[in-house]
């Protein structure tokens, strides 16, 4: 191939075979555009492929197997209670036999009709009489691509599935070459870290073991790869962090902000649009909020505050204040479901003192998408809610006086935006989605001033938490019926939104039928992310004003969503969650007066350990003891629940396990902030990491 032909990993998606225009739109949607953005979206799982069991011996149960046989005595049936498609046969492969069933995957049979020995890969399990079987294999022909080999498994991106995205990932590895490494040799060294090439083709493409007797030793030795490798990554995405930090930091040494008078007319409007009473703590936090306000420097604060403790009243007061003193706000939210619902809730607000409340996503209409920005730049605009839409290159701002970044995200990406055209910085208000351990924030927010609401509004009672088995759900079916027939509203979230035909997945559309047949009489409504805007508004609307009594969802509901009338959550799989946001997820149920509950369907399968972290929910209430649970719960190395505290864009980084790396990372960026090197280091660093970094991509 000529050299120009060459694939680079900067080049776009469009590039590879089968992205066209369809799916490069839900890539991007996803934030991939660039072949290094699928690079670097990992493997969170490998098959073992390259050993075919014999089924001479018994197998053991519970084990996943790549067995090679031909299928004999194929049958295919409806089970009836189920409303549910059955395959099974048996596999042989001349040495014994085993059966084989697969649920919900009809085609199965002509498949199988069609070849002769196929590889099957797949978990042994104990079906009906104990009998051992091989549950809803994978089917390979013999000799094809994953065959023998060692199967990196995607979780999947934007609607795209595990399979297609590994066949779009395989041809990126064509551009692994132009993958240069941003880190100086001196701190790979200094801190142990492998070459960024060699991590990536580890983590996609590790190589089978030749010699069968070194295989257990090579297994041993893979891992300890892939953890150096992800460790490599992580390292790059804190350092990444650590100089945007470091660089916001001098920038604003020497800049002025916007600046407010707080007066008695002022402090009248903030008491009008309001419909309640500010608890104390809240109004501890406004007075925090007007001494920054009156200051030409930068205010920088952090508001901690409990799910439910009212961070959004005390964002819309500051944003009030900044409005009335004539310049422009905006308040940035982590999902477009929630930049709606903010909209919903300050228009009545801001229209008591004549102010009006404008969106701005990514899905709105062109046309309207041009006239927010027509209106940002002209000024007629002052208040704007949005996503990080609001900080694209399009979009300026004629004379910005404050940021209100709500939950999860990065605020050194929005100060560096709005740094760049002026000279002039907003003064910056962040909310986190959920309380932080104190060490933890002091790493990650280390240059932020701290607001704590350490307080509920009145009339708040505990969430009481349960936990039940999704075995037998008949009592919580009653137990929804009686709630939501006497004005209740019921949360139902699902881990997934769909599990691949396989019913064993707690997925939302497995149980959509169960949930519509149980609850006879209730309007059930749908709410997850791949649902169009037009759709998402709809169904929280109707939530909201209670035309829907049941909505079934997943995580988007996670953060933010403020219905009072919920009043009870049920979470499937809740082992899959981490704690703090199994507790943010509760925080949806309790907001108004109604008495609430949490139910988690856990299944008793999920061992010891999974169960002593949902006991902590039961025994608390309070978002910094669930958060301090966690952080001692969690063993280093775990992977999971590592997006819930504070910023939401590290993707490798994992602030509880990796706090050791978080130190070096800033303590690097410390040192090379005097010289001009750290500008080389940022900048490339932020070629791979643009969501990390305080360096938006370009
Ligand atoms: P969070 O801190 O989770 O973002 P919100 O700001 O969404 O909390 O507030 C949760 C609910 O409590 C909202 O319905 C809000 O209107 C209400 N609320 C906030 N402050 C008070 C208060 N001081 N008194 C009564 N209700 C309040
Ligand atoms: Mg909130």
């Amino acid at each position: 191939m000529p050299e120009s032909n060459a694939l680079s990993p900067w080049d776009p998606v469009s590039r590879l075979k089968g992205v066209g225009p369809k799916t490069g739109a839900k890539l991007a949607a996803a934030g991939v555009t660039r072949v290094v953005d699928l690079i670097l979206h990992l493997p969170h799982r490998y098959e073992d492929r390259s050993q075919v069991v014999s089924l001479r011996r018994p197998l053991a149960a519970d084990r996943w197997v790549m067995v090679r046989g031909t299928v004999r005595s194929v049958r295919i049936w409806r089970a009836a209670r189920r409303r549910m498609r059955i395959v099974a046969g048996v596999v042989e492969d001349g040495e014994g036999s085993i059966g084989v069933v697969w649920f919900n995957q009809p085609w199965v049979k002509r498949r199988l009709a069609q070849t002769g020995v196929v590889s099957l890969y797949g978990p042994v399990r104990r079906g009906r009489g104990e009998v051992l079987q091989l549950v809803n294999p994978d089917i390979t022909d013999v000799e094809q691509d994953d065959d023998q080999q060692i199967v990196p498994v995607y979780s999947s991106l934007a609607g795209i599935g595990g399979k297609r995205l590994r066949g779009l990932i395989k041809q990126c590895l064509g551009a692994l070459e132009g993958c240069s490494d941003p880190l100086p040799d001196v701190l790979r060294r200094r801190f142990a870290l492998p070459e960024l090439r060699e991590c990536l083709r580890e983590l996609h493409a590790p190589v089978p073991p030749g010699e069968e007797t070194d295989r257990v030793r090579y297994a041993a030795g893979l891992n300890s790869h892939r953890a150096a490798a992800h460790r490599r990554l992580a390292f790059d995405e804190l350092l990444a962090f650590a100089c945007g930090m470091e660089e916001w930091r001098s920038q604003r040494e020497g800049l002025t902000s916007p600046v407010c008078h707080i007066d008695t007319e002022s402090r009248h409007a903030m008491r009008s649009i309001l419909p309640f009473e500010l608890t104390e703590a809240q109004q501890r936090t406004v007075e925090e909020i007007v001494l920054d306000l009156e200051r030409p420097i930068p205010m920088a604060r952090l508001i901690q505050g409990d799910v439910g403790s009212g961070k959004t009243a005390v964002a819309a007061l500051a944003i009030l204040m900044m409005v009335e003193a004539g310049h422009q706000a905006a308040l940035m939210a982590p999902t477009e479901l929630l930049a709606e619902q903010h909209v919903r809730t300050l228009q009545p607000m801001f229209s008591r003192v004549g102010c009006d409340v404008d969106l701005l996503t990514s899905s709105l209409p062109a046309a309207e998408h041009r006239r927010v920005r027509r209106g940002l730049e002209d000024r007629s605009i002052s208040l704007v809610v949005g996503t990080h839409a609001l900080f694209q290159e399009a979009v300026r701002f004629s004379d910005l006086g404050l940021v209100v970044v709500d939950e999860q995200h990065r605020f050194g990406v929005v100060h560096r935006q709005a740094l760049v055209e002026k000279g002039v910085a907003p003064n910056v208000l962040v909310m986190t989605a959920t309380p932080i351990p104190r060490t933890l924030a002091l790493t990650v927010y280390g240059d932020l001033d701290v607001s704590l609401i350490d307080q509920l509004p009145p009339g708040r009672r505990p969430v009481t938490t349960v936990v039940r088995s999704p075995r037998d759900t008949s009592r919580l079916y009653n137990f929804l019926r009686s709630e939501l027939a006497e004005g209740g509203r019921a949360y139902l979230v699902y881990p997934m939104i769909d599990g691949n035909d396989d019913l064993e997945v707690p997925a939302l559309e497995n149980r959509r039928g169960v949930v519509e047949a149980e609850l006879p009489g209730v309007n059930i409504g749908v709410l997850h992310g791949r649902l169009s805007r037009a759709e998402r508004e709809e169904m929280s609307r109707g939530f909201a004003r209670g035309d829907l009594q049941a909505l079934l969802a997943t995580t988007v509901v996670e953060v933010g969503i403020d219905v009072p009338e919920a009043s009870v959550i049920v979470i499937e799989g809740p082992e899959r969650f981490g704690l703090s946001q199994l507790h943010q997820l509760r925080g949806r149920v309790g907001r108004g007066n109604r008495r609430a509950w949490c139910v988690l369907l856990a299944d008793d399968s999920i061992g010891e350990d999974a169960r002593r972290r949902l006991d902590v929910l039961c025994e608390t209430s309070d978002g910094f003891e669930v958060a301090e649970a966690d952080l001692a719960l969690r063993g280093p190395g775990e992977l999971t629940g590592t997006r819930q505290w504070g910023p939401g864009s590290f993707r490798f980084a994992d602030l509880v396990r990796d706090q050791a790396l978080v130190r070096d990372a800033r303590a690097v960026a410390g040192e090379w902030s005097a010289s001009s090197r750290i500008d080389a280091l940022r900048d490339g660093l932020a070629r791979y990491h643009p969501m990390a970094s305080a360096v938006p991509s370009g």
